[in-house]
């Protein structure tokens, strides 16, 4: 099975990537508990206790479309996600990567690049990889025919005290997200730079990044607050033809502090979790060329919702989203969210294509978050 098999037979496709035992973990003697025994399952061997002190290791067994072990690379990782999504834009698609996981577990190191030590390179991050590979597309002949523009944005939604939209290629100017009459969403003043070679895209992502992290004390504070979203934007005479949009998303663990904003951020997850699952039905619906019936939806959407944890008062609003989607695919409500209202027409697009990395740490101590991220990683997937 190559790589573009897999997308085309999964709308989404579910990767798993372990980061290696950094020097912390190291330095505390910490169990990696994750082993990668082939290239789609992921094993979590947890030290439990009995009532009677007695240790023991509970084996927990995980299948993905793929699973990276903490040798794998960023191109090796891109290649089968990312990847093939490229193609999508080029044929009037809008394609989605996100990187799914707890803060620490490698989801900018994934996207972005190597930020942590003096050496800053994005050049090996999904961003550039993408960009990189959008711009050999362009000169093939049937492509370049088209006269494609290339445009790219970088902004981040941030669900903290300060919550809302920030573009962050324009010093953090705080932006504002409209409706229009036909629902559209539009991020007012968001800036779409024009980029025409993978060298101004990597200045662009610096300068986004370095943005991103400007006057946080901690770098991992903030982003487990705050979703990074990049797009590249083909243009032919100034229309939309394709749109990729590449996701950091906000941590997934569970703070230890239950403030508004916390719960904010993890509503938003399941937010996330529903507009995958609308395109998942949407997927599943063309290739089967008969409809979905309805109730089986409406199940797995109560699953997602267990699956993320949290809990949503009611489940109307899902139903309404799906329903909609069934109905009329122009009135689907994703306004409940910022993240999804923005993502709005990558997922409700005729040809829209999703991939979802989930980071996980190797650590003991990062068991319970790995296997919640395991957990919802795999409900996803399962649909
Ligand atoms: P997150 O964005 O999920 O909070 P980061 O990407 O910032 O996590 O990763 C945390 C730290 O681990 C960083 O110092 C990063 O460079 C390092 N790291 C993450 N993934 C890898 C990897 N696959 N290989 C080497 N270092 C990694
Ligand atoms: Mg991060």
């Amino acid at each position: 099975l190559t790589a573009t098999d897999l997308i085309e037979e999964h709308r989404i496709c579910v990767c798993v990537r372990k980061r290696p035992v950094n020097k912390k973990e190291l330095a505390a003697k910490e169990l990696d508990v994750i082993t990668i025994p082939s290239k789609d399952v992921v094993m979590v061997h947890e030290p439990k206790q009995k009532v009677d002190l007695t240790r023991f290791l509970e084996n927990q067994t995980f299948r993905f479309d793929y699973a990276f072990d903490d040798s794998s690379t960023n191109e090796m990782v891109y290649r089968f996600t990312a990847r093939p999504l490229v193609e999508t834009i080029f044929e009037r698609g809008m394609a989605t990567c996100f990187a799914y996981g707890q803060t620490g577990s490698g989801k900018t190191h994934t996207m972005g690049g190597d930020f942590s030590g003096k050496n800053q390179d994005c050049s090996k991050g999904i961003y550039a990889l993408a960009a990189r590979d959008v711009f050999l597309m362009l000169k093939k002949p049937n492509y370049k025919k088209l006269e494609l523009q290339v445009y790219a944005t970088f902004f981040e939604i941030y669900s903290g005290k300060a919550s809302g939209v920030f573009d962050l290629l324009n010093r953090k100017a705080k932006l504002r997200v409209l409706e229009d009459g036909k629902q559209q969403v539009q991020v007012v003043g968001l800036q779409e730079r024009e980029v025409r070679c993978t060298e101004d895209v990597l200045k662009l992502i610096e300068v986004g990044n370095s943005c991103r992290t400007s006057g946080q004390t901690s770098a991992n504070a903030h982003s487990s607050r705050s979703h990074a979203v990049f797009q590249i934007i083909l243009r032919r005479k100034g229309k939309m033809h394709g749109k990729f949009s590449l996701i950091d998303l906000a941590g997934n663990e569970r703070g230890a502090d239950t403030s508004s904003a916390d719960r904010q951020t993890r509503l938003e997850g399941a937010e996330i979790n529903k507009s995958l699952l609308a395109l998942k039905v949407r997927g599943h619906a063309s290739s089967r060329r008969a409809p979905t019936p309805p109730t089986h939806v409406f199940v797995r959407v109560d699953i997602l919702i267990k699956a993320c944890s949290v809990k949503w008062p009611v489940c109307t609003l899902n139903q309404e989203c799906i329903r909609a989607l069934g109905r009329n695919q122009a009135h689907t409500p994703f306004r409940a969210s910022k993240l999804t209202q923005v993502l709005r027409d990558s997922f409700i697009g005729e040809n829209s294509r999703t991939c979802m990395i989930a980071t996980i740490s190797p650590g003991m101590a990062s068991c319970e978050n790995t296997l919640n991220t395991l957990r919802y990683a795999n409900r996803v997937k399962e649909f």
